[in-house]
């Protein structure tokens, strides 16, 4: 874990000071709600449908024991008893009172974390592939860059009035599990042929209202280049960005715009410049520096293990159940004798993404015990042991158990992400929430789960696809038709590194219609697929999308055929 030094624990307490102060003023009338808004908005909070919304940073999902059982005692002391783990990695409270806040904040900073740019139009917290550090297929741990960028890029005088807000994500591993091409920046590591790793930059991608794929802008930045890679990108749409229209503001319209050469040639220029420069002292990271973030992030005292576990063995004989949960949530780690759990928050019934106190203070207990005391957030609204003993697994799934975390469905149907909508969200233009339950309901056996196997739903309750319903393999997109809440679909969509903006199949459907409407796709893929290996993906990719279309959208003629 990185930990703060003298400056970072100075500068987080500061800010928090200055905010009470600011917050005193508000309370007494002194500010506006007008002129406490960019004020606030700099700390993480919103103004939501029913009451202010703080958003935590975790930056590149990364949290110890001590601080997922802060977060817990936020949650019970100052808001509602949970709290929501979002597809940025963050986590926000719905509930807190504004009074409260100046205490939450440093609450947060006695734990090292803070609310810091995870809103406005800047560099926004940084994600991470959620198994970093772990993940068999990984060629080098993603964090101590990810680290690198969030000290680069918090506070940075050049980027705190970007046209829009910006988002950079990091993979470590070719397989990428941090949606890198749906991001502003996303960078992927790479060896070059000499065998130095270095950066993929990927630039322009984005989802909301206009889904782009992001594209390769360079194909390799060596590592001691990468700041000044990064500044030379941030200064050209700093610079050519729209701002007079929001909805124009993205990296992506200007790469849209611009065309991908000229926008690559602008910034080869002001890279070029910036190396001539020397990089200046912030681009061209002090050695110390990062041999000490490296060091933070050094991989914890494995033990070794056979690769034969005697108790696992049985458990995994004789327990059907740990069997299951093994089997979806259990990811192999690249360290024989350990694997990676996937904690599902997404239990039938359960709001995607909430958890409660009892069950952080539950997780946060299993990571120090059972995971070298990491603990990670996934961008899919899950929480992540990343080293746990295969003989630990029975011990873990049972203590999950009792707490209503071991459901065995990671990957699959049940396991939807969904935006907060309109129970919430204050741009929300319909309900994600219940849509979620109800799916999650109508395919809550467990074995017909299993059947369908791999299968992303992603619920978003606007076009601001903050539930990244495009690349969900079925995507639901909630909008208001005429004061009615309608439902549009696509499949296809793709949140990999072949990432692909699904497709919309038709109209709209009522809330009602929306399961029967998933219930057709799901049996018109089983009726199709040429056997239990090919996924519902897979199967859109063969026969591309008009036999769901039929089936979502029977003719008479396909009806009688029927
Ligand atoms: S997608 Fe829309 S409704 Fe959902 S959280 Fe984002 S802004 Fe709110």
């Amino acid at each position: 874990m990185y930990e703060y030094d003298q400056f970072d624990r100075a500068y987080v307490k500061a800010r928090v000071a200055t905010f009470r102060d600011q917050v005193a003023r508000r309370i007494s009338g002194a500010l506006t709600e007008d002129e406490f808004k960019p004020l606030r908005l700099q700390n993480g909070i919103y103004l939501q449908l029913h009451a202010y919304m703080l958003r935590v940073a975790i930056p590149y999902g990364t949290l110890s024991s001590a601080q997922m059982r802060q977060l817990a005692m936020i949650a019970e002391r100052w808001d509602k008893g949970y709290g929501h783990f979002t597809t940025r990695q963050n986590i926000q409270y719905n509930w807190p009172k504004l009074a409260d806040l100046p205490d939450i904040l440093d609450a947060l900073a006695d734990v090292e974390m803070h609310a810091i740019q995870t809103s406005g139009n800047c560099i926004r917290n940084v994600t991470a592939d959620h198994f970093a550090g772990a993940a068999a297929d990984e060629i080098e741990d993603p964090r101590p860059t990810a680290e690198l960028i969030r000290q680069w890029s918090t506070d940075h005088p050049e980027f705190a009035f970007l046209p829009r807000k910006f988002k950079i994500a990091v993979t470590g591993s070719p397989n990428d599990r941090a949606v890198t091409k749906a991001h502003d920046i996303g960078l992927r590591m790479v060896r070059d042929d000499a065998g130095e790793p270095g950066y993929e930059v990927i630039v322009g991608g984005g989802l909301g209202r206009t889904p782009v794929v992001g594209v390769v802008v360079r194909d390799f930045v060596p590592k001691v280049q990468l700041l000044a890679y990064l500044e030379a990108i941030l200064r050209v749409y700093n610079l050519h960005g729209r701002r007079d229209n929001k909805y124009k503001a993205r990296i992506k319209i200007l790469v849209k715009e611009e065309g991908l050469d000229t926008f690559r040639e602008q910034v080869e220029t002001e890279f070029a410049s910036l190396l001539e420069l020397g990089g200046g002292p912030s681009l061209v990271p002090d050695p110390a520096v990062v041999a000490r973030i490296e060091a933070a992030f050094a991989p914890p005292a494995f033990e070794e293990f056979a690769q034969h576990d005697a108790d696992f063995a049985t458990a995994y004989a004789e327990n059907a159940e740990f069997a299951a949960w093994c089997d979806s949530n259990v990811a192999q780690h690249r360290v024989p004798g350990y694997g990676i759990v996937t904690i599902s928050l997404k239990a039938v019934g359960a709001i995607p993404g909430d958890a409660s106190a009892d069950q952080m203070r539950v997780v946060a207990d299993l990571a120090e015990r059972y995971s070298h005391d990491e603990l990670r957030v996934s961008h899919e609204q899950n929480l992540i042991l990343p080293h746990v003993a295969r003989r630990d697994l029975a011990t873990v799934h049972a203590a999950l158990r009792e707490v209503e975390l071991a459901t065995a469905n990671a990957g699959q149907i049940g396991d939807i992400i969904a935006c907060p909508g309109l129970d919430y969200c204050a741009l929300a233009t319909a309900r994600s929430i219940p849509i979620a339950q109800d799916i999650a309901q109508h395919f809550a056996d467990p074995a017909y789960a299993r059947t369908i196997g791999e299968m992303k739903i992603k619920i978003s309750g606007c076009i601001n696809s903050c539930g990244h319903h495009h690349v969900g393999h079925i995507g639901i997109l909630g909008l208001d038709r005429a004061g009615r809440e309608n439902y549009q679909i696509t499949i296809g969509g793709d949140h990999t590194e072949t990432l692909k903006i699904g497709e919309r199949l038709g109209r709209g459907f009522d809330a009602d219609e929306v399961v029967p409407a998933i219930e057709r796709l799901v049996t018109t893929y089983l009726d199709a697929r040429e056997g239990p290996g090919e996924t519902f993906l897979k199967v859109v990719n063969r026969l591309g999308t008009a036999p769901f279309k039929d089936a979502l959208y029977p003719t008479k003629e396909t009806a009688d055929a029927a």
